[in-house]
């Protein structure tokens, strides 16, 4: 997605696809380690086998790696609940560029022996040294999920639900997934077997999921709470899933848009952050702006709102204008207080607007610690700084 992953000619690849595996799970602990190189669905089912749960989950779960989703600081579809792979991380052992094996394979989630340093390596692209194994904090697996689809007129009505829910559904609510009205009608016009579940057109779409460890009562918490969004005006309609197909189904217009992006040509694919109350600005804003400097310039979003992501999609049909439309695009960002990158990372194509969102010291600090940690420049050369 930005470039990181991917070795120049004159670059060693490293693989970690042998150190693979699990060492422990610790059930009373709600603990597991594991090598590096596991795939993240691997972990994901071990837990569940023991009837817990790894709160991290993304589309190539089944390629890619636990090394990999730290590395990223990925994130997923329950941030909002648990946080980025960052939050999941109690410890961790890293190489470092002379070969020196630094464990801190901590297991408790009060430390504060010391500098944290597994913080240093998490998000950091391979930077500053290899992760080899690691320490990761289990959750209960709940009893029951219930998801909705819900339609809503503007922004702000957005924010207000998304406030109203976090107050009666507490700590259950695990998915705030914001679609607008070019990206929810785009992908069910593009992808046949995608339905419209609404008789009539919506600004958003809202996808609302809430995990409970009480079967009955939390489908009745969840229907409560819905309803009284759509008596207080806020939700123009809402449509619980009855079955876990009725909840597939919404989640595919949700995750289309792997199966869209192909179709659209050339596209700017952004993935920033802004503080909620400004996300809808910056995305009429975007469009307009845009729409009036590219010829045939058409945009799609969604986001995981509640984490402040945004996700665009720009496409022109003309490949010389992705790269001025990133440019904008980052500009904007810089000009609305954002983040260039939630998920993705900087890797090489981000790395020119890395000033747009971080202070000159900040950037600074961030270049003193990697000639500290790898002075000669060996691990993923050119990424990030
Ligand atoms: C289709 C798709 C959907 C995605 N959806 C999401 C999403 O919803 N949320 C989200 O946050 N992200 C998402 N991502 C990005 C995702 O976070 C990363 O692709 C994934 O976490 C990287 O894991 P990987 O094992 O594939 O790593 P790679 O792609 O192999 O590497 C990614 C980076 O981490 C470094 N790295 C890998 N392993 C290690 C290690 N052991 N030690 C040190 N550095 C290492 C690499 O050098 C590289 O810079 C998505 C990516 C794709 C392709």
């Amino acid at each position: 997605m930005a470039g990181g992953a991917t070795p120049n000619s004159d670059e060693v690849a490293i693989s970690l696809e042998r150190m693979s595996g699990i060492e422990e799970i610790d059930e009373k602990n709600m603990t597991m380690i594991a090598w590096a190189g596991t795939p993240l669905q691997t972990l994901q089912e071990a837990a569940i086998e023991k009837e817990l749960y790894l709160p991290l989950d993304l589309a190539p779960r089944g390629s890619c790696t636990i090394g990999g989703n730290i590395a990223t600081n990925a994130g997923g579809t329950e941030v909002i609940r648990f946080g980025m792979a960052r939050s999941s991380v109690l410890g961790l052992e890293v190489v470092l560029a002379d070969g020196t094996i630094v464990s801190a394979m901590n297991r408790m989630i009060k430390n504060n022996s010391g500098y944290d340093l597994k913080h240093l390596f998490i998000g950091s692209e391979g930077t500053l040294g290899v992760v080899s194994r690691t320490v990761l904090q289990l959750q209960p697996n709940s009893v029951s999920t219930h998801t909705a689809l819900c339609a809503l007129s503007d922004y702000q009505s957005v924010i207000s639900v998304l406030n109203n829910l976090k107050l009666s559904l507490g700590g259950g609510l695990t998915g705030f997934e914001l679609m607008w009205a070019n990206y929810f009608e785009g992908v069910i016009e593009m992808v046949p077997t995608l339905k419209n579940p609404f008789s009539q057109g919506h600004s958003f779409y809202l996808l609302v999921e809430y995990k409970d460890n009480d079967l009955s009562s939390g489908a009745q918490r969840f229907e409560d709470a819905l309803v009284s969004n759509i008596e207080s005006d806020l939700l123009q309609d809402a449509l619980i899933a009855q079955s876990s197909q009725d909840a597939l189904g919404f989640w595919r217009i949700r995750d289309a848009v792997s199966e869209v992006l192909p179709l659209l040509g050339p596209i700017s694919n952004q993935d920033v952050s802004l503080p909620i109350g400004l996300i809808g600005d910056f995305a009429e804003a975007a469009e307009s702006r845009m729409k009036d400097k590219y010829p045939g310039f058409k945009i799609m979003y969604f986001g995981h709102i509640g984490d402040n992501n945004l996700h665009a999609f720009a496409y022109t049909g003309r490949a010389e204008d992705v790269k001025p439309i990133n440019t904008d695009i980052m500009h904007m960002i810089g000009e609305f207080g954002g983040a260039i990158t939630a998920e993705h990372g900087v890797g090489v194509l981000k790395k020119q607007y890395l000033p747009l969102s971080r202070t000159d010291n900040e950037i600074q600090l961030m270049r003193t610690l990697k000639n500290a940690m790898d002075p000669k420049g060996i691990l993923n050369p050119g990424r990030v700084l």
